[in-house]
């Protein structure tokens, strides 16, 4: 047997327990056929010395927007005065929607209105989203075609919803492009594997064509698709099967190949806390306002019930504890129902989570899917809204592994960093960009924040099987790092020298 490629002068952290470290991988095929003394002896078509470089499992984000990430829209992140936003915005190129992103109205002067946008739109539609992606301004133009919609210009969840329909859909040219941005951009910093969180329909749809444009791209990442729950519809099934509603074709959870397959079901209960529409139990600090559901609990419900019934995975979105209680209620109800072993359900995002919670989640065999850059980027502001006694619950580490419950990492680009290095690094540390400790309790090991990002990942994906550690038999996914996040003081700056995707190293920028 002649191997593909033999990395020499590793020093392998693997996050496989049956064999932690490692010098030598041998590559075969995409895969990984063996390490060290399995592979020394054999022959192979070529050898790349990495010279004592770190290398990891490639990193996987569980939970992230390529297609949003990378749309060309006018970046206004930053900026805190209106005049400094319509300055930005004044003479944009094009004629169709003027569309901006970044806005950060807890930063401002004063609230950007409809008016104010009128003023510098020459007469097109003007969408300004903002950094969550749970709430935007627009422009009278915009307003005028929403009956029934009375505002200023500030819309949240359903309302944005709206005037976000009216700009769909995108082209798959258009689409594909942003992809091809985006996939370039996550490899540079380590990740291989992406989970896009929700196509098809609701907030950050692009186009009911939308898995086309995956197919077509060819990325040099591999991808997992969840699918919203909008899309589920009555089947005129045979009763025997127990589905009343499903998608077309019976498609469901683990359809496709090891580049691009079906993930779960994705579904949003709650709002979030930028836009101060995370449901909670008790109101944000200082305030009478406690969030909203995302729908009714109806709908919710019987999407839970038959998506569960229908053979998908769920990755349901809840932020604030009182989602929280309602996706336990309604998955506990579902498995009630109708039993099904390793369902694997998944809480993306499962932000501020009260103690009596962590029991029941763990009960439920439920993975949280989290993102610590939330915290690093916003968690001075989050601290000050949950108060003194709730802002240890945020977005846990600690408490999940003492519980039983695996966690996998993510980032949510582009409402947070998508580095992962940099979540790893705020796991360990609890610190915030302002220096604030936060939840400092929730602390984890290195090793643990590197395996919610590799196993942990895997694991929330259903790809154990064959991603996340580097184990003979896997695909062929790792990162090559300047420095060992173990003994670094600056884990968030450590170079990524190279990727690797099913046996392919590609040299990366930062290195
Ligand atoms: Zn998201």
């Amino acid at each position: 047997m002649q191997l593909d490629l033999k990395l020499t002068g590793c020093r392998a952290l693997t996050m496989d327990p049956a064999r932690p470290a490692a010098h030598t991988i041998g590559i075969w095929q995409g895969r990984i056929a063996g390490l060290d003394e399995q592979v020394e002896g054999l022959p192979a078509a070529e050898t790349v010395d990495l010279g004592g470089a770190v290398v990891l499992p490639g990193f996987i984000d569980a939970h992230t927007h390529l297609a949003w990430n990378g749309r060309r829209t006018i970046d206004v992140t930053g900026l805190a005065t209106v005049s400094g936003v319509l300055d930005r915005l004044a003479g944009a190129p094009g004629t169709g929607w003027i569309e901006a992103s970044g806005y950060d109205p807890r930063i401002m002067d004063r609230p950007l209105t409809a008016t104010d946008l009128d003023g510098i739109s020459g007469g097109r539609p003007v969408y300004v989203a903002d950094l969550s992606g749970h709430a935007c301004v627009v422009n009278s133009v915009v307003l005028r075609q929403l009956p029934g919609i009375t505002s200023d210009g500030w819309l949240t969840e359903n309302e944005q919803l709206a005037a976000r329909t009216l700009r769909l859909p995108y082209s798959l040219d258009e689409i594909v492009a942003e992809l091809r941005t985006s996939a370039g951009q996550v490899l540079a910093e380590g990740v291989t594997t992406c989970a896009e969180a929700g196509i098809g329909a609701g907030l950050i749809a692009s186009s009911p064509l939308e898995a086309a444009a995956y197919q077509r791209a060819r990325l040099p990442i591999r991808v997992q698709l969840m699918v919203s729950a909008y899309v589920l519809h009555d089947v005129a099934a045979d009763p025997a099967d127990g589905i009343p509603r499903a998608i077309d074709l019976g498609l469901h959870t683990g359809f496709g190949d090891d580049m691009l397959s079906l993930g779960a079901m994705k579904l949003w209960t709650d709002g979030g806390m930028i836009a101060r529409t995370a449901a909670l139990t008790e109101p944000y600090a200082g305030t009478d306002n406690s969030g909203q559901l995302a729908e009714s609990e109806e709908f919710m419900r019987a999407a839970i019930l038959d998506g569960h019934r229908a053979g998908w995975q769920l990755a349901i979105h809840a932020i604030g504890d009182r989602a929280i209680d309602f996706t336990l209620d309604a998955v506990a109800e579902a498995q009630r129902q109708r039993p099904r072993a390793d369902a694997r359900h998944r809480i993306e995002h499962c932000g501020l989570v009260r103690p009596d919670q962590l029991g029941r989640i763990a009960e439920l065999g439920m993975i949280p899917v989290v993102q610590p850059t939330f915290l690093h980027a916003y968690g001075d502001d989050y601290s000050e809204i949950m108060g003194p006694r709730r802002a240890p619950w945020m977005y846990r580490g600690r408490s999940f592994l003492d519980h039983g419950i695996t966690v996998a990492g993510s980032s949510d680009r582009p409402v947070a960093d998508g580095a992962p290095l940099r979540a790893i690094e705020f796991m360990v540390r609890r610190r915030s960009s302002g220096g604030r400790a936060v939840g400092p309790d929730e602390a984890v090991t290195v090793e643990e924040a590197i395996r919610a990002y590799t196993l942990g990942g895997a694991y929330a994906c259903r790809k154990e099987d064959v991603l996340g550690s580097l184990t003979p038999g896997k695909l062929a996914d790792l990162v090559v790092l300047g420095e060992d996040p173990r003994t670094s003081d600056a884990i968030a700056d450590i170079p990524v020298l190279a990727t690797m995707v099913g046996g392919n190293l590609v040299p990366q920028r930062s290195g």
